[in-house]
């Protein structure tokens, strides 16, 4: 019986939502999560019925062929979805021409529409023989803020100052923040560009003057390194108001983390 395990994943991304509402990341509908919940769908579920037609994903994806999400609803809330995930998100299912899904549960709620970025994620990370199964997409206020100064674009520039403010930030987010230009939100195009992100060895991507896209084991894995990049990011931010540009650790004292920790840079 594998209905513990699957309410569990959905009571992960309830808890998740509540953190982003209260991190203020959420204004109105802002925001996203899916989870591939495959591994927890048993053969009752494998039988549902679809409940409404199947829709286009605009994109063929062709490691995700029979594969579960739970998804966030188009235009739902955050902070709805902390307290009633299945009214603010539902179930779909891929079908086999890996071009369509159909929603198979509770409700006909449309998945939100950065769907393209989050399956083509999902369709690479299967593809890698990875073990993460979920992404989270948010608007933390000071990332965001930093990626409008063309200066912190760059590679790893933001990554080195985020790792230098504080000892855990590396430890606990060791591939650093990735960078994709500004695209247009929902498109095609800003789901490929996050995935070759992504395969540039990055587990959270900065979408430039929007927000970021997180993956990990598991949806409070993908929360926590944004929320260690954004504390960062706050001490950076709290220094400049305080009048100084913090001097940041030096790079010594940047190796014994990697060293201590076992890090790969
Ligand atoms: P959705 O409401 O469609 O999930 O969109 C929110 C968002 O943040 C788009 O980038
Ligand atoms: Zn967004």
């Amino acid at each position: 019986d594998n209905r513990p395990a699957l309410a569990k994943e959905v009571n992960d991304v309830a808890e998740v939502a509540g953190y982003l509402w209260q991190k203020g990341w959420a204004e109105r509908n802002g925001g996203n999560i899916t989870v591939n919940i495959t591994d927890q769908v048993d053969d009752a579920i494998r039988a549902m019925p679809a409940i409404a037609e199947p829709v286009a994903i605009g994109l063929t994806l062709p490691n995700l062929k029979g594969c579960y999400f739970y998804c966030k609803g188009t235009n739902r809330r955050m902070r709805d979805l902390a307290r009633w995930p299945m009214d603010n998100g539902s179930i779909i299912r891929i079908l086999d021409d890996c071009a369509h899904y159909e929603i198979i549960a509770d409700k006909n709620v449309k998945p939100t529409s950065e769907l393209p970025s989050h399956l083509a994620v999902h369709n690479y990370l299967i593809g890698k023989g990875s073990n993460y199964k979920a992404s989270v997409h948010t608007h933390p206020i000071e990332l965001v803020a930093m990626s409008h100064n063309p200066k912190f674009l760059e590679k790893d520039v933001l990554t080195n100052i985020l790792w230098s403010m504080i000892p855990e930030t590396k430890a606990f987010c060791p591939r650093g923040l990735g960078i994709v230009p500004y695209m247009m939100p929902s498109t095609n195009e800003l789901a490929e560009a996050t995935i070759k992100t992504i395969d540039d060895n990055y587990d959270v991507v900065m979408w430039e003057k929007h927000g970021v896209f997180s993956v990990g084991e598991n949806v409070l894995e993908a929360f926590d390194m944004i929320d260690v990049l954004v504390k960062s990011a706050i001490i950076y931010m709290d220094a400049k108001c305080m009048g100084f540009e913090p001097d940041g650790m030096s790079q010594e004292q940047m190796q014994a983390i990697s060293k201590t920790f076992n890090l790969p840079k």
